[in-house]
């Protein structure tokens, strides 16, 4: 890696200087009340680095999908609220990206202090494919810094964006690497770099079209791809069963049989469910029975039953085969988690993850969803060897698709 890192940049000192941070942000809200606050833990270690040296820190940040204009909903506020909570300096949120209020508040920082600016993507130019609009963004961000302005990308979770707060504005300010996403970029290339074997891959949650690339080109280099989630019934599917009204992508079947055919050979095994948790219907409350993963129309329910969650037995053959792994790579809770009755496949699994760490394994969970799920579950994160901060963006890692934000530092 030839990128400038954060070391870098607190050795030439940073005192007096404006430092412009890029950090991941983009917490789970439940109305204002942020539901999991990982992401703001993970933010907060560079910006204290640097604000104990002295820099005015200047975080900018996204949260969820506004249109490009100011949105109350989508206001960074309750993220803001816990940083300031966790830090031991002082926080202040902008009302605007690069308006009046940025403007006036980045002058009169003090040494040691930090400010938030509002959603990056409340300005329509963050996210344009326009060149020169994200260009024009990126330089109004910029001149926030005044004189000696330097930019800090910590926000793994948004590197695989070609937006002007995570590409553009590394080529107009000295641009470092900041810890949270070398440390991502170290842990995603021990997965793709001569992982130690066995080498297991858990994939679950809610859509297959999302994670097929990501199984393609884990083909022949995991041992095995256990596969759960929504997407397990385009799996079966795939091997000529009927899945009722469960999830099912018909347009990827074809997609899927290719993959499966091309494993064997490849040295990769599918394991797949042998057992699922069928329901009456999707809800908290529905009536449920386990059925066999050849007969999930053989319930109460006929064709009407929807596969809710892998089954005990499944859940435990994948327990034995995370057992033996050296290295485990989990994306995608295995059920829908959020309702209790079909929560215990995901905490299989994750408890899996945490006895295979203690074992000696390297275990990574990545997916928003899924480091959600761990930590409602009642995980601690130190169970796990990593818990990555950006889906999307591990995901893409492993695609071995090319990451913006990371070319744009030289990493
Ligand atoms: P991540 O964010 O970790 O990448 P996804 O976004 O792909 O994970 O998927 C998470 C969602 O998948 C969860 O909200 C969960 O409820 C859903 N899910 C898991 N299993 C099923 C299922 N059998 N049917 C419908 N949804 C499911
Ligand atoms: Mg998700």
């Amino acid at each position: 890696m030839t990128a400038h890192t954060l070391d870098e940049l607190l050795a030439e000192g940073v005192r007096g200087r404006h430092v412009l941070v890029r950090s991941d942000l983009n917490v789970p809200l439940d109305g204002s009340t942020v539901t999991d606050d990982g992401r703001v833990r993970a933010s907060l270690p560079v910006i204290a680095k640097l604000a104990e040296a002295g820099a005015r820190v200047i975080v900018m940040a996204h949260l969820g999908r506004p249109k490009g204009a100011p949105d109350e909903k989508y206001s960074l506020r309750p993220a803001v609220e816990r940083l300031a909570e966790l830090a031991a300096f002082p926080v202040r949120l902008a009302a605007d990206v690069v308006g009046p209020s940025a403007k006036e508040l980045a002058a009169s920082l003090a040494d040691g202090e930090a400010l938030v600016l509002e959603n990056v993507r409340f300005d329509a130019r963050e996210t344009s494919k326009d060149d020169g609009e994200r260009a024009a963004f990126a330089r109004e961000l910029a001149e926030l810094t005044g004189d000696g302005g330097a930019y800090v990308d910590d926000a793994f979770g948004a590197v695989h964006r070609k937006h002007a707060s995570v590409y553009d504005i590394a080529s107009i300010l000295p641009a470092y690497l900041g810890e949270l996403v070398r440390t991502e970029v170290e842990v995603l290339k021990r997965l793709t770099e001569g992982a130690e074997r066995p080498y297991v891959v858990v994939l679950g949650g809610s859509k297959v079209s999302d994670k097929l690339a990501v199984i393609d080109n884990l083909i022949g280099k995991a041992d095995r791809l256990l596969v759960g989630g929504g997407m397990l019934f385009t799996f079966l599917a795939a091997q000529g069963h009927k899945v009722g009204s469960s999830l099912l992508e018909r347009d990827q079947i074809g997609t899927v049989q290719s993959y499966l055919e091309r494993a064997a050979a490849a040295g990769t095994e599918f394991v797949l469910p042998t057992d699922v948790v069928v329901a009456s219907k999707f809800a908290a409350d529905a009536e449920h029975e386990v059925a066999s993963a050849d007969a999930i129309e053989g319930t109460a329910f006929g064709e009407t039953g929807i596969g809710l969650d892998i089954g005990p037995e499944t859940a435990a053959a994948f327990a034995k085969e995370i057992a033996t792994a050296r290295t485990v790579f989990w994306n995608g809770p295995m059920g829908v988690f959020e309702f209790p009755a079909f929560a215990a496949g995901t905490k299989a699994v994750a408890q899996a993850l945490a006895d295979a760490t203690s074992a000696g394994a390297l275990t990574v969970v990545g997916g928003g969803d899924s480091a959600a799920a761990v930590r409602t579950l009642g995980f601690e994160d130190s169970q796990f060897g990593h818990i990555s901060t950006g889906g999307g963006a591990s995901l893409e890692y492993l695609e071995g698709k090319e990451l913006p934000g990371l070319t744009a530092l030289g990493a």
